[in-house]
């Protein structure tokens, strides 16, 4: 399997070398050069198999040669051991047609940890082999940063350093990366804010001399390819739970930078009969603008009760125009070189043929507060606000074949944004799960540096492993 940059002029890579690398040297993100593909009868018989069963069956023809069958199958039962549901992705159903795929029973209760888990030991895995060691380098505002470090913490071959805008992210989620213990695990809180600390890692990635000559640096964050494979898994798990490849479904995904949402589209090229892909966004609407105007443009940060989506730009979206531009990598490198400095608009047969697919819907904080009560009136079911803007984004849609099921991805559980179940008028306790009831009496441990560059860097150049 080799891998191709949507800009078309960085060289192909193996599984290997993706793993280890962000964004391509031309600036696009890397894809398949081939999707691997399953017949109905394949997918029918992929029915009989639990959890890490499928994603061995789904994540090998990725992986390729580059791990032993046997080694990956180690890796992929380990990694989904950590999840605190025996089903791993479990579902639960709202309403006729209306079911909720719970992917937040990892270690830190939101999707993230399908990918991460998975990605932290592929990592350790090939370093280990390499005699190699890396430093993960990352800037978060919630969700991301945990995630990484959870998926790390055991690598032996990883220094992880993650900026966080101190005083800036809530409790739970700053607890959930500061009481990991590890002597490679930085948390750094920075005195600026996110998009200072953003500025600092795109720096370091630019500039990377601040690093001993034998450490390369590498990202965590959705352009990372093993990322988007890892969630390719429960798009199948799901449909396969409800009848499919018999009976078509569809998801909706609350989505920020379009890599959870781009998994199911890559789970319907390679056989699985999905009828629709609804992209539910918060205010930050960039996507829902594009499907609506054709026109795909940067408009301010809006914060809202949905953190975790609150972006300006989705940067995996290059990976479906590169499909919607018939993989024309001197197109889109034009194209995206446009977007630098304005906004641009799509042809409108790439737009048609996204629209096939895709539907998308924006939800405010308002009818997200609305969503989480109606759902807890309805059903005394409780859904954190991405979640709840997926289900809002579900019920909106009414063009579906009559039967079809929507599937709803609920991103994270309801404990890790106790603030939106408040402003939903709900006075129920929003309990952490049991392996994270004593998050507040755990010790914290993070650096608070100062909004510097040099600052950040110096404290990584000292304080990385041997
Ligand atoms: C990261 C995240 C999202 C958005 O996922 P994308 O892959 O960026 O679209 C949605 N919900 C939660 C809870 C998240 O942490």
């Amino acid at each position: 399997m080799k891998y191709i940059s949507t800009r078309g002029q960085a060289p192909a890579l193996n599984f290997e070398q993706v793993l280890l690398t962000g964004l391509a040297s031309d600036g696009g993100l890397y894809v398949p050069e081939t999707l691997p593909t399953f017949s109905r009868d394949e997918i029918a018989a992929m029915a009989a198999l639990d959890y890490p069963a499928l994603a061995l069956k789904i994540i090998s023809p990725f992986v390729d040669d580059c791990i032993p069958a046997g080694d990956l199958k180690a890796i992929i039962d380990e990694t989904y051991a950590e999840f605190r549901h025996n089903a791993v992705a479990p579902m639960v159903q709202l309403a006729a047609n209306q079911w909720v795929l719970e992917l937040f029973h990892g270690p830190t209760l939101a999707f993230k940890d399908f990918a991460l888990q998975l990605l932290g030991r592929l990592l350790d895995y090939i370093l280990e082999r390499k005699h190699q060691k890396v430093v993960i380098m990352g800037a978060t505002s919630g969700d991301t940063g945990s995630a990484a470090i959870e998926g790390c913490k055991r690598c032996k071959n990883i220094d992880i350093y993650i900026l966080h805008p101190h005083n800036r992210v809530s409790d739970v989620q700053r607890r959930q990366m500061t009481t990991v213990v590890g002597d490679t695990i930085h948390n750094l809180a920075v005195e600026g804010n996110f998009d200072d600390c953003q500025a600092m890692v795109k720096a370091s990635f630019a500039d990377r001399s601040f690093l001993p000559a034998d450490r390369s640096l590498v990202a965590v964050n959705s352009i990372n390819w093993a990322r988007i494979m890892a969630q390719i898994v429960y798009y199948f798990y799901a449909a396969l739970a409800l009848g499919s490849p018999s009976r078509p479904v569809a998801f909706s995904v609350p989505t920020g930078n379009f890599g959870d949402i781009f998994a199911g589209y890559l789970a319907r090229q390679m056989g699985l009969p999905v009828e629709r892909l609804i992209i539910a966004t918060n205010r930050n609407d960039v996507l829902h603008r594009v499907m609506t105007t054709s026109t795909y443009g940067r408009q301010p940060l809006a914060h809202t009760l949905s953190p975790s989506m609150d972006i300006t730009v989705s940067s995996n979206f290059e990976r479906l125009l590169f499909d919607l531009y018939d993989r024309d990598g001197a197109a889109l490198a034009a194209l995206m070189r446009r977007f630098d400095t304005a906004d641009i608009t799509f042809s409108d047969a790439a737009m048609a043929r996204a629209r096939e697919l895709f539907s998308s819907h924006r939800v405010s904080d308002e009818q997200t507060c609305e969503q989480i009560a109606s759902t807890w009136r309805e059903c005394e079911y409780l859904l954190d606000p991405h979640s709840a803007i997926g289900v809002a984004a579900a019920l909106a849609v009414t063009d579906l074949p009559a039967g079809t099921p929507v599937i709803t991805l609920a991103t994270a559980h309801p404990a890790k944004f106790p603030q939106a179940v408040k402003a939903s008028g709900l006075d129920q306790a929003v309990n952490l799960p049991l392996h994270l009831q004593d998050l507040f009496e755990r010790a914290e441990r993070f650096e608070v540096l100062p909004n510097a560059l040099s600052a950040v860097q110096d404290y990584m150049a000292k304080s990385i492993s041997a």
